[in-house]
């Protein structure tokens, strides 16, 4: 399907080494897409980098904290350095937290928000001028049914899911004229690392798969399909949208 071919593209995942952000990395390498995989943790880098290997596709991985403008730069050095170009840039790597907001440290505020929103704004800078100066990328935010939703529980992770929408939105009316597109999906409820403590709560577990008309938890592949039509030509005129994979929690 020439439409999703991603021979002779590049691509940076961040949180590339597990969940949702493999299962793109997945995803975009078995379309034909080179992967840099930028995690913090440089075990599930190499066991992440070892899978898609085995694959058969080309794939690095590059030890990033993205909360780190030091590290984002190296990661965009790296990947030119061994690739040479970067086209595709999917900012996947975030954390959950909050309590309850009338007692809300500004510590935790900040981590949130400088992981999930403030490090989506420095990815997209290092790469915008690589992006530009090749004709065109693609750009693909990672959002949340929060994004959309209110929360009591978790306010700093539902503002910068919020923000990631409306930052999303920005850049792509900045960068349309760039061809670049920026675009982001808003994943339901999956399970991963992050959702392994709401899937063990069982009155939490039964409340979400009933919400959900579904029935059941996404897995992290499943979001592979809108990862490569965000990533590929099919998408050339899509730019600013908010994509849900979300078994139907956002309509219902
Ligand atoms: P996981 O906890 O499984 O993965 C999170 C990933 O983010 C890990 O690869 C982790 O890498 C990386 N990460 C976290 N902080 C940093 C950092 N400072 N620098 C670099 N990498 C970092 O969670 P998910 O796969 O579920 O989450 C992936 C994305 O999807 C997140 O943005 C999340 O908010 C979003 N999402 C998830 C949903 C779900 O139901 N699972 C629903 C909606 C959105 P490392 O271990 O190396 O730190």
């Amino acid at each position: 399907m020439q439409w999703f071919d991603l021979s002779g593209k590049t691509a940076i995942v961040t949180g590339g080494n597990g969940g949702i952000g493999l299962g793109i990395a997945r995803g975009l390498a078995d379309a034909g897409a080179r992967v840099v995989i930028a995690g913090r943790n440089e075990a599930k880098n190499e066991a992440a980098v070892e899978s898609i290997q085995a694959s058969g596709h080309a794939c690095v991985g590059v030890k990033c904290d993205v909360a780190i403008p030091e590290d984002i730069a190296a990661t965009v050095e790296t990947t030119l350095s061994e690739f040479g170009g970067v086209d595709i840039l999917v900012n996947n790597a975030g954390i959950s937290g909050g309590g309850a907001p009338e007692r809300l440290e500004e510590a935790v505020w900040d981590e949130v928000l400088d992981v999930n929103l403030k490090s989506v704004l420095r990815f997209c800078q290092a790469c915008h001028p690589h992006m530009k100066s090749a004709g065109g990328g693609k750009i693909i935010n990672i959002g949340s049914m929060y994004s959309l939703f209110g929360s009591a529980v978790v306010s700093p992770y539902a503002a910068s899911k919020g923000g990631v929408i409306q930052l999303t939105r920005s850049l792509a009316v900045a960068w349309a004229r760039h061809n670049i597109q920026v675009n982001a999906i808003l994943p339901g409820w999956i399970a991963t690392d992050m959702t392994a403590g709401a899937m063990d709560n069982k009155a939490f577990y039964d409340l979400i798969v009933t919400r959900t008309p579904a029935g059941r938890f996404g897995v992290p592949d499943e979001l592979a399909g809108a990862g490569v039509f965000l990533a590929s030509k099919a998408s050339d005129f899509a730019t600013g949208i908010s994509l849900p994979v979300d078994g139907g929690y956002s309509i219902s």
